[in-house]
């Protein structure tokens, strides 16, 4: 049977999983959800002797329904190979009482590859499957490494193109170089004055242009969108949820039935959402540990109920969770309001014209598998410091935020629950503050690639791959323009 998928903002709407796809974003403004949540059909003990790659088409078989087998599993083979530098795809470390779950060996060594490397050929099968004669342009708001990680999964790749706008500086300096440095005649990346709010702000409004949309056809074209709004970019994540869990049961880390914790370092809302959606297809997670830095919206909004934007956007040296506006909270919201996309459409009119809204009573009670806490630029260094100088193991910031909300989660409930931190990025994205953090005076005066060198001395951990290509990569991409000028760029880049 076939699985729909509905937009949270209509009760009409419903579509395909290669449709959901394409679009990215429903035309209402809404984003795709499916119509329920489908069980696991396989078994753990039989999860626990898959691979990777076996694991992610018993899951996303069950999402994207419309795919046949041979479709899916050719996009699998294609995004789960040696692009990734261990053949587990997302192996499991234990350090200090927890386990980090690494999904940073993929290209751009952060966890966007996860998805990244699998949506262009999600993408393309699906606009395939519909007889899509346009050419897709993915149109992207990176906080950082998104941006990087959807280049590297589209650039070359036939019938599509792919436009980047990220802060100019708000990442990063290897974040930055990363995607300046990017190949490929499809692809094009522009910094925008402006935070990444404003960059994904004005995406969306590119996405719900209908005079654009009507001028990009008749050339040819059709925007898509490769950002965590895309069913296709959370889909895959379920998997590794599933993988981590069926893993450790494997190993006889945790017993039949035995609930984890997950811990999640949240911007927008995806890899955490994800996780719950592994829970509700049977994972045995127990709490889903929403972690933020210093721009902790989430964290106010799991202690109160109120979701509110109104307040300092902060630069942070996590700078991939820098963002006021979580977009994929929207399909949390619209699951605890009972699937009632009347009432997501007014919490949601309110987001944008006062900027906050508050969920009902009702609403507030089924939000207990979730957790937040989080932890700000200091504690962030601790962490870092701590874990490095007791285990010789070094967190990247994103994670080390999430780290920490743990041991706060463990000080305030004493919960000896076995726990998962979803490890985000590698420490050689983000050096300079890994490298402050362990010792700031001796490391001050290195440039940031003497910094890469010392990370390596350290950790003994060689440079990925990743790094070693943008030490001499020369700049492609040098366009820095208003967030007002977007629209402008784009026509520009297209020609129309
Ligand atoms: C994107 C990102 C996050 C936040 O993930 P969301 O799915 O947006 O919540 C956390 N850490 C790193 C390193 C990231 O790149």
């Amino acid at each position: 049977m076939n699985l729909l998928y509905k937009s949270t903002r209509s009760k009409e709407v419903e579509v395909t999983a290669s449709q959901a796809i394409l679009k990215g974003l429903a035309e209402d403004g809404g984003l795709f959800v499916p119509e329920h949540i489908p069980a696991l059909d396989v078994d753990m003990d039989t999860l626990a002797g898959m691979s990777y790659q076996e694991t992610a088409y018993a899951v996303m078989k069950q999402f994207l329904t419309d795919f046949t087998e041979e479709e899916l599993k050719s996009c699998i083979a294609k995004a789960y190979d040696e692009k990734f530098d261990t053949a587990e795809i997302a192996p499991i470390v234990q350090k200090d009482e927890a386990y980090y779950l690494e999904l940073f060996h993929g290209k751009t060594i952060a966890f966007k590859d996860m998805a990244l490397s699998i949506l262009p050929h999600l993408m393309t099968t699906s606009a395939k499957k519909n007889q899509d004669k346009n050419e897709i342009v993915i149109l992207t708001a990176t906080s950082g490494d998104t941006g990087k990680a959807a280049l590297a999964g589209f650039a070359d790749v036939p019938g599509t193109k792919i436009i980047v706008f990220y802060p100019k500086n708000g990442v990063s300096p290897i974040q930055e170089k990363q995607m300046v440095t990017q190949k490929g005649d499809n692809t094009f990346v522009v910094g925008i004055h402006g935070n990444f709010d404003d960059a994904q702000t004005g995406v969306k409004k590119l996405f719900g242009d209908k005079e654009l949309a009507a001028e990009l056809d008749a050339k040819g074209y059709q925007f898509s969108s490769a950002n965590s709004i895309n069913i296709g970019r959370l889909v895959p994540q379920v998997v590794y949820y599933v993988y981590a869990y069926a893993k450790m049961y494997g190993r006889g880390e945790i017993s039949r039935g035995e609930e984890i914790n997950v811990v999640v370092p949240t911007g927008n809302f995806g890899n955490i959402l994800a996780a719950y959606y592994a829970k509700l297809m049977g994972v045995p997670i127990r709490k889903l540990i929403c972690a933020s830095n210093d721009n902790k919206v989430l964290y106010d909004f799991f202690r109160t109920g109120t979701y509110d934007r109104n307040r300092e956007f902060i630069l942070t040296t996590s700078p991939s969770m820098d963002i006021l506006i979580s977009s994929n909270l929207e399909r949390l919201i619209y699951r605890i309001a009972g699937a009632d996309a009347d009432k997501d459409v007014e919490l949601m009119k309110a987001l944008t014209t006062e900027g906050k809204y508050e969920i009902t009573d009702a609403m507030k009670q089924e939000l207990t598998d979730f957790y937040g806490n989080y932890a700000n630029e200091k504690e962030t260094a601790d962490e870092i410091s701590m874990v490095y100088h007791k285990t010789g193991y070094v967190l990247d910031t994103h994670t080390a935020v999430a780290s920490r909300v743990y041991r706060k989660y463990v000080a305030e409930t004493q919960d000896a629950t076995k726990t998962v931190i979803a490890s985000t990025a590698s420490p050689y994205k983000f050096t300079r503050s890994v490298m402050d953090a362990i010792d700031a005076e001796k490391y001050e005066a290195l440039g940031d690639f003497e910094l890469v060198d010392a990370l390596s001395e350290l950790s003994g951990v060689k440079v990925p791959q990743a790094i070693e290509e943008i030490r001499t990569a020369p700049v492609l991409h040098d366009h820095v323009v208003e967030a007002a000028d977007m629209k402008k760029i784009v026509k520009e880049f297209l020609a129309v």
